[in-house]
């Protein structure tokens, strides 16, 4: 069975400006590296723009409402989030692909997909355009799963460089849907602290690991092993969403991570071996972050290859530095999730 990519040429279409990190050029080297020199082949799905309930299931309807007005216009939403005239329609398409990809996998046609879509997704709150991001597209991917297939619990995990405030806001007193997010602080939104571990019958669900900057392959490897892996086990995904982030490639103009492609496969092969426990290979990726073009496009070049093989899941290091880090988010997670001492 073969890796579903979701691509599409009018990903160029939201533009907010000759210099802006978030453009279109990011979609431009996908596409082209997809067009002039695929990594494996690949099966493509076409994405479709998600229909107003379906973002409704996560955004206010007067926000919508708002972000449909700006379109034919400009109008900046947040400082550094601008409307053009197709970003609500780009924006649409944006968490429709990311909405067919999963139904592509869960009727079989493939076994786990990467949706390549802008604007990205995680920092759009309820009402609010935030951190170059309108619609929340993993958060509408996550409710489309449980409300449209009836599944009880998605795990949704963010290895960006940014806090998804976004996702940890819309599920932040929910069991149905856990959030995990590694990400470098201090650092924009500000958000995605370790006590932050959900609220109501939530608690426990939602799952930070703030990061100082500089970390390695090895670093990221031995949290997705040693600290997501026994909780996966115990909170047992039927499906698998991941905001894929590229900026915390080494090299990236926002962030201070060093991230290798080869680091993004071997992330990815550890994410498909938790799928493959308890979700039965179910893993969809969905673009956010990633701001050096070359970082970015050798990542997914690296991720796409790792999703189209089946990997024996890699053996997690225990870098050293790292424990001191780790004590409060452990000391949190602890609380709920039996996490073995690496
Ligand atoms: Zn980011």
């Amino acid at each position: 069975m073969k890796t579903g990519v979701v691509t599409d040429k009018r990903f160029l279409d939201h533009d907010m400006g000759a210099y802006h990190v978030e453009s279109p050029h990011r979609i431009e080297v996908l596409n082209r590296m997809l067009e002039e020199d695929p990594p494996v082949p690949y099966f493509a799905i076409e994405p479709r723009p998600a229909t107003e309930e379906e973002v409704g299931w996560v955004h206010e309807k007067g926000y919508i409402d708002l972000v449909r007005s700006t379109a034919g216009k400009t109008v900046p939403l947040d400082m550094d989030t601008i409307a053009g005239p197709k970003t609500f329609a780009t924006a649409l398409l944006a968490a429709g692909g990311f909405l067919r990809s999963l139904d592509r996998i869960m009727d079989g046609t493939v076994r786990n997909a990467f949706s390549l879509v802008r604007p990205p997704g995680h920092h759009a709150e309820a009402s609010q355009a935030l951190g170059f991001c309108f619609f929340n597209n993993v958060a509408i991917g996550a409710e489309h799963l449980i409300r449209k297939h009836g599944l009880q619990r998605v795990l949704v995990v963010d290895w960006d460089l940014h806090h998804g405030n976004g996702t940890e806001h819309a599920f932040y007193a929910r069991r149905d849907v856990m959030y995990f997010s590694t990400h470098q602080v201090p650092l924009y939104p500000g958000t995605g602290a370790a006590r932050d571990f959900g609220a109501g019958e939530g608690l426990g669900f939602n799952l930070n690991v703030p990061l100082l900057a500089g970390k390695s392959d090895a670093d990221y490897l031995h949290i997705f092993e040693r600290i997501l892996a026994p909780v996966a086990a115990q909170f047992k995904p039927e499906f698998i969403l991941l905001s894929a982030g590229f900026d915390i490639a080494a090299g990236d103009p926002l962030g201070g991570m060093a991230v290798t492609p080869a680091g993004f496969g071997l992330l990815t092969a550890s994410l498909m071996a938790m799928a493959e426990r308890t979700a039965a290979g179910r893993l969809a990726l969905v673009l956010e972050g990633g701001y050096d073009l070359r970082a970015l496009r050798d990542g997914v070049r690296e991720v796409l290859k790792t999703l189209a093989k089946r990997d024996s899941p890699p053996a997690g290091g225990s870098p050293g530095a790292l424990r001191v880090e780790l004590e409060e988010p452990l000391r949190t997670f602890r609380r709920k999730w039996d996490i073995p001492a690496a």
